[in-house]
């Protein structure tokens, strides 16, 4: 939709050009959302396609994504064959249920810091181990996990002007073997649940990450394969807020929650 309250689109190509932030300033990554609905605070768009961030930078400590990488980009990716992680990727990619059209414009910065507990590329980097690289007004820039960046539905500790410049996956992360279950209430619906499991090749550390049915990501970490009660026991303990919308109730998301669990739990079990 139109968003007739903008007077102004800025697209600088570097930090220095960035100016000073103002109230009624908005980020523009894919703008799959922000043209979505009313935006009638907005006054200006700042776009981050000019900076011409590489989407995606393998390297020997892992692999940085761009905020502005977008879902096909990330979908088509294929890392060395050692990152066991890899098909998490298109995944966590086809857990947003939209058309090749929001595939290629949504990023995955837009999607984290949009902050949905549906936000599949907030569980990807969760799960991941995902850092974020934020880079502030002040000209300053730093790092912080994403399960600390995403904190409620909607809700970031990004301040005002912060920008999300990208996400590191480390290695340790990326070479581990990976188990998704994903539930939506109806056939084409916005996930309501997604379970992911990684299991280290290195010393079979598991960890667990549930996101969509709760209010904010949820990590669940063990030395090593977790038995299933083991599991029930750190979910109870971890007492997670389920999340309330039309895509579910949070009793149904709570139960779906530990079977998803269990059944991800299950196939990181099994030899690799
Ligand atoms: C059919 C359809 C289905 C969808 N399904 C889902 C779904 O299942 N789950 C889900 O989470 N979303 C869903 N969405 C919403 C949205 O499309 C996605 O969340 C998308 O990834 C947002 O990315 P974007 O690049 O388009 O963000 P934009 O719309 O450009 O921005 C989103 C917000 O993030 C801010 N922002 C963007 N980039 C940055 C940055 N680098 N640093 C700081 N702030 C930034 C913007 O200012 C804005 O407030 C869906 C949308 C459609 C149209």
């Amino acid at each position: 939709m139109d968003l007739n309250t903008v007077e102004e689109i800025v697209r600088p190509r570097d930090r220095s050009a960035l100016g000073a932030w103002e109230p009624g300033d908005a980020w523009l990554a894919g703008g799959t959302w922000l043209f979505s609905e009313p935006q009638p605070q907005l006054r200006r768009l700042v776009d981050l396609t000019a900076f011409g961030w590489p989407a995606l930078e393998p390297g020997e400590g892992g692999l940085t994504i761009a905020a502005t990488c977008t879902l096909t980009e990330l979908s088509k990716f294929r890392g060395p064959a050692g990152w066991l992680a890899g098909p998490l990727f298109t995944q966590c990619c086809e857990a947003l249920l939209g058309s090749f059209k929001v595939w290629n414009t949504a990023t995955v910065g837009g999607n984290i810091c949009l902050a949905l507990p549906a936000g599949p590329m907030t569980a990807l980097a969760v799960a991941l181990d995902g850092v974020a690289t934020v880079w502030s007004t002040a000209g300053d820039e730093r790092s912080i996990a994403v399960a600390d960046l995403v904190v409620g539905a909607g809700r970031t500790t990004l301040a005002a002007g912060d920008l999300l410049r990208s996400i590191e996956l480390p290695v340790a992360a990326l070479r581990c073997r990976t188990a998704h279950r994903q539930v939506s209430l109806t056939n084409l619906g916005r996930s309501a649940v997604l379970v992911i499991g990684r299991r280290s090749p290195d010393d079979d550390s598991t960890v667990f990450t549930i996101t969509a049915a709760t209010v904010r990501p949820v990590q669940l970490r063990f030395a090593g394969p977790p038995t299933a009660d083991e599991l029930s026991a750190a979910l109870e303990a971890a007492g997670p807020a389920y999340h309330d919308d039309v895509h579910g109730d949070p009793r149904w998301r709570r139960a779906l929650t530990a079977t998803s669990l269990e059944s991800v739990r299950r196939e990181l079990a099994e030899p690799a």
